[in-house]
């Protein structure tokens, strides 16, 4: 494959400004057009979720392919870089799984039992993962109901991974391995609790996603990396740590700007979805000029 160079390279979080943190779905037509637009162009796309491939494929891939996909440099990181796979025209390809971040299978199924028996009144186990343990909640519970049951359900778990002798930290309490490391830990947030690697993290994904790219032949002085939560910029302080150009878009600043070595932007009062498809039509626009 021939070596290309392109303009810039796009490392996108899905949640926020790609989908709709309300309907969880691509809701903004033009998201899809510009995609396709950048992809087709040459530009590597890549998406860094927590999500799951599943979610990808039933969220993201179906629309690109409704809208006209062909084959472009197109790749998805899952789980926090635990698990990727190229999109492809004819969706997304092979799934890889890094098996060194993945939950212990006993302990994985230990937690996944309690918040099924003890928790499923307000939360549901993510089928879809392979690396990560997910716990979502249930819409049809409120916020105070939910966060009782999650915060429950995390000392519980959090008991039984420690008596299992699985290294695991939970806010500031760890209970080391037999080895006296803590590999994994308990992350809540406000709709949903993970338990994972602690090498999983968007830096991770996004390493995973420029080294693909570079694999094949294609790569990019600058890279513009978007999300809306604190650790999407950590997919720009890889990008600047391996001396690339990193712009990051920060598309929910009301949690505050992070300041940064490196350019941060807003989409001015644009947020969300809104603001990853305002940036998206400028970079669309850039490719012309
Ligand atoms: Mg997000």
């Amino acid at each position: 494959m021939p070596a290309t160079t392109a303009p810039f390279g796009l490392l996108l979080d899905v949640d926020g400004p790609i989908a709709s943190p309300e309907t969880r779905t691509i809701a903004i037509d033009s998201i899809v057009d510009d995609l396709l637009t950048l992809a087709l162009a040459g530009v590597p796309v890549a998406f860094v979720t927590g999500r799951s491939d599943a979610f990808m494929r039933e969220q993201v891939v179906s629309r690109l392919i409704e809208g006209g996909m062909r084959d472009a440099a197109l790749f998805g990181v899952f789980e926090k870089g635990g698990a990727w796979a190229p999109i492809t025209a004819a969706g997304l390809g092979e799934v890889e799984v890094d098996p060194s971040v993945a939950l212990p299978t006993e302990a994985r199924a230990e937690v996944e039992a309690i918040a099924r028996e003890q928790y499923g009144h307000a939360m549901f186990v993510d089928e879809g993962k392979r690396v990560m343990v997910s716990l979502e909640q249930l819409v049809s519970v409120s916020p105070e109901e939910y966060r009782a049951a999650q915060t429950a359900f995390e000392e519980a778990a959090f008991s039984a991974l420690a008596e299992r002798g699985v290294g695991i930290r939970y806010r500031d309490r760890s209970v080391p391995d037999a080895a006296g490391a803590v590999p994994y830990r308990i992350d809540p947030t406000i709709i949903s609790t993970d338990i994972e690697s602690v090498r999983l993290d968007k830096d991770h994904g996004a390493a995973r996603a420029i080294d693909w790219f570079a694999g094949r032949g294609i790569t990019a002085p600058r890279w513009y990396s978007v999300g809306d939560s604190r650790s999407d910029y950590l997919m720009a302080d890889h990008v600047h740590a391996v001396g690339l150009e990193a712009v990051h878009v920060d598309v929910r600043p009301s949690d505050g700007v992070l300041q940064r070595p490196y350019p941060v932007e807003v989409r001015g009062s644009l947020v969300h979805d809104a603001a990853g498809a305002d940036f998206l039509r400028e970079r669309v626009a850039a490719l012309a000029a």
